[in-house]
């Protein structure tokens, strides 16, 4: 897990309670529901009570009280409605009722009273009415409504709860972190490495800080700044480090949360979002994973979505009308600038275009340092061995090396984590987890031995291969077995004798298995994937073909170049063709070699795969020995490795 930097602009319901919990939203719903289901029954009960009389009353025919009325026995008869309450001489009370259409005295006539007799009793007539009343007739009604009312509130807060916010559209989802927050607040100095990036950005820094100095001389700076970057290399959190050493606002909201099921939100949001920052300028405003909403228009691939369309358009639009003087910043991160839509990179938008690198040794070893901080080491941890064995390593994957080697301590019920801690953390992060449970058979491991033998023999033995550093038969991830190689630095550029050396380095364990087995498996379908790749790049990419010579027949980023679709029919059946061809006699000659090199070096082969089989991992200091006794010279370790 990436550090928690945001807040929640909408206090959370429910307390702390996690929304996503199933089990507590359920929770909560069966809690209301019987709450509900509460109110509804007192309710009913209510309405009983009010409809049956409080008192005790005797009750009489209409033609009883009718004779009694004639005897003269009743003094006075109240009439509410339909129901009669005669009050007797004696005191007594006894209720009846009339029919509803006529009127108490036309009734009493009927059952042949005399109008004398009538005239003696005191009839009092009350009016319909009185909250009792209003209540009976309207309970029937009523009871469902509020009933139906309740249950549509409750829908719509598990609605919420479940986090679609149905009534809530539009409202921009950003995450904002105040300049006051001082637990979440980043600086440079939480980013290792990155120098010439933190370089660039220290001038928006300046500016976000200090605008009237720039102002005051006319200088327009950036509105836009766009990060790139492969993924993890700490692109969102150099933006945030931006607003903690500015002490601004930040706004942040990531590409595909705009883009919404419902047509127009995602325009309305841009709106939103800009209006609040505006409010609160200075602020940035951080467009994460841009590529989302900015891929370029009406190519091809991705298809015309017109919501993302108009989204974009809103981004461009709100950028447009940015005063010279609005202290509103907006930096994007993406690793994907390939495809970003060229009106995104017109000057006036994300003009200010801003690289970080995959770290080299040294900014690993810094990385690692902070997220060292808060672990308790062992006296023999040597963060520079560990960066030196992490090349191509994010900075991401470094903060979940580090973490795994705490957790591999803590499993063991260590206090303190230890560099084999580390060491084990590499492979797990590069590989995934050891399956040790994942048996397998005599004949299986000895395929697989002789695979990775074979791998390791021709990377051992070509001039320009990488060294070996580890072998392994236990499976991990979807690997039955690894080779790890060490490059002997950090590389930028790679040469063709490299990736030849690479190709056929891949196919060892292919060529291996067909000479000793005489038979196939499906093991080595990742190498042949992998390499071939490879040759086609070279082919295709890097111009390393001589019969194709030096032609870049696809981007960097796959087909498309700064928003001009390279069609598949771009070039032509024929070109198709050749490049085939070309990618096949790469991986001939590949073949061909590793081949050569496994069986001039049988014996060693044997050794290494005999090896495996018993012991399952060979170390680099091991494997050494194994090749020295087959008279093959290690790869000079160069400054790799300075033991503490
Ligand atoms: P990106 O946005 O480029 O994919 P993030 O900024 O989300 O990468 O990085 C993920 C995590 O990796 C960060 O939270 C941080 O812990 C770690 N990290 C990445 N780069 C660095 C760096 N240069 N210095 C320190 N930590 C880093
Ligand atoms: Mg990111
Ligand atoms: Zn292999």
């Amino acid at each position: 897990m990436p550090l928690q930097f945001q807040i929640q602009r909408e206090p959370r319901k429910g307390g702390g309670k996690k929304k996503g919990d199933p089990r507590q939203n359920l929770g909560r719903f069966l809690g209301s529901f019987g709450t509900g289901l509460l109110i509804f029954f007192l309710l009913i009960a209510l309405y009983s009570i009010l409809t049956s009389s409080q008192e005790e009353k005797v009750l009489v025919s209409l033609s009883e009280l009718s004779v009694d009325v004639s005897k003269g026995m009743v003094t006075s008869i109240e009439v509410d409605g339909d129901s009669l309450k005669a009050t007797y001489a004696d005191g007594t009370i006894k209720s009846s009722k009339k029919e509803s259409d006529n009127a108490l005295t036309s009734t009493l006539t009927n059952y042949g009273v005399l109008p004398s007799q009538i005239a003696a009793v005191k009839i009092d007539v009350k009016e319909p009415g009185g909250a009792g009343y209003w209540i009976l007739n309207l309970a029937p009604f009523l009871i469902p409504l509020v009933f139906i009312g309740f249950f549509i509130w409750l829908l719509s807060r598990q609605v919420k709860g479940a986090g679609m916010q149905a009534f809530s559209f539009g409202q921009s989802k950003a995450r904002i972190t105040l300049p006051q927050d001082k637990k979440q607040k980043v600086t440079f100095k939480d980013v290792a490495g990155a120098r010439e990036a933190k370089q660039e950005l220290m001038e928006i820094v300046d500016f976000l800080k200090n605008p009237k100095k720039f102002l005051d001389v006319g200088a327009v700076i950036p509105k836009g700044i766009l990060l790139m970057g492969a993924p993890g290399t700490g692109k969102t959190l150099l933006a945030r480090a931006v607003a903690g050493e500015a002490g601004v606002a930040f706004f942040s909201i990531s590409g595909s949360e705009f883009v919404e099921m419902f047509v127009g939100v995602g325009a309305s949001r841009v709106r939103d979002l800009f209006k609040m920052a505006k409010a609160a300028a200075p602020a940035i405003i951080f467009v994460d994973e841009i590529d989302a909403v900015g891929r370029s228009r009406g190519v091809g691939m991705g298809g015309g979505n017109d919501e993302r369309e108009q989204t974009l358009n809103q981004i461009l639009v709100e950028m447009d009308g940015f005063e010279p003087n609005e202290k509103v910043i907006v930096m994007a991160a993406t690793n994907r600038p390939d495809v970003l839509d060229p009106a995104l990179l017109r000057p006036g938008r994300f003009d200010r275009r801003v690289t970080i690198d995959v770290p080299d040794r040294n900014d690993r070893e810094e990385i690692l340092k902070i997220h060292a901080r808060k672990k308790p080491f062992a006296e023999d941890v040597n963060l520079r061995v560990v960066a030196e064995r992490t090349p191509g390593f994010s900075g991401a994957d470094l903060y979940s090396l580090m973490n795994e080697g705490a957790i591999l301590a803590a499993r063991e019920n260590r206090t303190k984590v230890s560099q084999y801690d580390l060491i084990r953390a590499i492979e797990k992060v590069m590989l995934g987890p050891e399956r040790k449970s994942h048996l397998l058979s005599m004949e299986e491991k000895k395929i697989t031995a002789y695979h990775e033998a074979g791998h390791a023999v021709v990377s051992s033995v070509l001039d320009y291969a990488d060294p070996v550093h580890k072998i392994s038969i236990i499976s991990r991830g979807r690997a039955a077995g690894y080779v790890l190689h060490l490059p002997l630095e950090d590389r930028k550029l790679q040469s063709k004798r490299e990736f030849l050396d690479d190709i056929a380095v891949s196919l060892g364990g292919y060529v291996t298995e067909r000479m000793i087995f005489g038979d196939l498996t499906t093991g080595p379908s990742n190498d042949l994937q992998v390499s071939t790749a490879l040759a086609r790049d070279m082919v295709t990419k890097y111009g390393m073909s001589e019969k194709m010579g030096p032609v870049a027949l696809e981007s960097a980023g796959g087909r498309v170049l700064f928003g001009k679709g390279v069609d598949e029919g771009e070039y032509s059946e024929r070109v198709a063709a050749e490049i085939d061809a070309e990618v096949k006699s790469i991986m001939t000659e590949g073949m061909e070699k590793a081949e050569k090199t496994v069986k001039t070096h049988r014996k060693l082969l044997d050794a290494i795969a005999e090896r495996l089989m018993e012991a399952e991992t060979i170390e680099r200091d091991d494997f050494e020995k194994i090749l020295v006794a087959h008279g093959v010279i290690p790869k000079k370790k160069k400054d790799i490795e300075h033991q503490p």
